[in-house]
């Protein structure tokens, strides 16, 4: 499997760094975003490191879209989201600032401020670890 050692989010798929899962499959993982755009704001990426939508593999590719879906369904049930935003950035031009293909699923909430491109600014832990527990599990 494709790996880049100076890449956080391999180190994240290693375990190498901390994260808070949420999801995993054969392909992918997924885990909570450190400066969440909304309460519940998570990222799927795929295991192998692949730079962006142009260089990833398309079946890591289809199983991510597959678990971002899976993700979304939970934002809406578990975390009473209204609505929920799928966002890949592909080049630093349209905002991509970690270079492993990764897919932004942002749980909407009626009437939340949040405006295109958000700012990130880091997010509350414990507030972040509340969310995770509510996300986690098939
Ligand atoms: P991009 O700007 O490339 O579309 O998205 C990268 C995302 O990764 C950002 O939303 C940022 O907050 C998140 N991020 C960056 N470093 C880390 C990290 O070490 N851990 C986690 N959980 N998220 C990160
Ligand atoms: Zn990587």
């Amino acid at each position: 499997m494709a790996v880049d050692p100076d890449c956080i989010f391999c180190k994240i798929v290693a375990g190498e760094l901390p994260s808070r899962r949420v999801d995993e499959d054969e392909r992918t993982i997924a885990f909570m975003d450190i400066s969440p755009a909304t309460r519940g704001h998570a990222l799927v990426i795929p295991r192998a490191h692949a730079r962006d939508l142009m260089e990833v593999d398309p079946e890591d590719l289809r199983a991510a879209a597959v678990a971002a879906k899976r993700l979304a369904e939970r934002m809406l049930r578990r975390l009473g989201a209204d609505g929920v935003n799928l966002i890949n950035s592909c080049g630093a031009e349209a905002w991509q600032t970690v270079f492993h293909f990764h897919i932004h699923v942002i749980p909407r909430y009626a009437g939340d401020p949040l405006k295109l491109p958000w700012v990130p600014a880091p997010g509350r832990p414990d507030q972040i670890a509340q969310a995770a527990r509510e996300l986690q599990g098939p």
